[in-house]
């Protein structure tokens, strides 16, 4: 057996609903563009063509939401609430459309929160998005409900509100690309995996969250999800 030269970090989890055991993390993927309001509102084409994909590290879940500092870096933090995905096994090579159910563990609503201030410069120079989209605590997440206890109704309304105040809402119906299409999209660019988190996307509506707000997000007839930005910026 060999030794790590230091003590191995935790393996970051995340809560399952109605059990002790935890969910653990392996990637977070995420899904760009994939609610044509959105795109347009990014300035983005609205088109099926390919997903856009990007990743968080498995270590930025924030399970349960609640109080987050203002990160780092920033002065446009935004909302962005979307379904998530939980793989729960591993694929080898492609996933077909019609196995994807075979690989789902659950789902779960998430918050992709961005440093929109530095995405917009890192597109204007085509630079990566990892500074804007992959900062700690940056994937606030909800329990997450294994497929055999329950599934978000494919027309359920996902929602966001700030204060009280409805900022997102449409229906998972109005994903372009739907969970079939994207676990089988991933599984032809990398090697998916039990333990993967894939966010698929957010509605319109996004925008700044200051210190002191306070969001609610849910999946109606599913879960929601609660936190709070708070005013101390937390140590770098
Ligand atoms: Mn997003």
């Amino acid at each position: 057996m060999s030794a790590y030269v230091f003590a191995a970090p935790m393996i970051p989890s995340v809560p399952v609903e109605s059990s002790e055991a935890r969910f653990p993390v392996h990637r977070i993927y995420c899904v760009g563009r994939n609610f044509a309001e959105h795109a347009r509102e990014m300035g983005a084409p609205v088109e099926r063509g390919t997903p856009v994909f990007f990743m968080k590290p498995a270590d930025a879940v924030l399970p349960g939401g609640g109080e987050q500092p203002y990160p780092s870096a920033t002065a446009d933090l935004h909302h962005e609430v979307e379904l998530v995905v939980a793989v729960g096994r591993d694929a080898r090579g492609t996933i077909p459309r019609e196995q994807a159910g075979d690989y789902l563990f659950g789902h779960a609503l998430g918050l992709d929160l961005t440093r929109r201030d530095l995405q917009s410069a890192a597109k204007a120079k085509g630079l990566p998005w990892d500074i804007a989209k992959g900062f700690d605590r940056s994937a606030p997440i909800s329990a997450i409900v294994p497929a055999s206890q329950g599934m978000p109704a494919s027309d359920a309304l996902l929602w966001l509100e700030v204060n009280g105040t409805r900022r997102q809402a449409a229906a998972l119906s109005d994903m372009i690309f739907s969970v079939a299409d994207i676990l089988h999209e991933l599984s032809l660019r990398f090697e998916l995996r039990a333990g993967d988190l894939i966010f698929m996307g957010t509605p319109a509506g996004v925008g700044a969250l200051l210190p002191g707000d306070r969001w609610t997000a849910g999946i109606d007839g599913f879960t929601t999800l609660s936190g709070c930005i708070t005013a101390t910026p937390h140590p770098v």
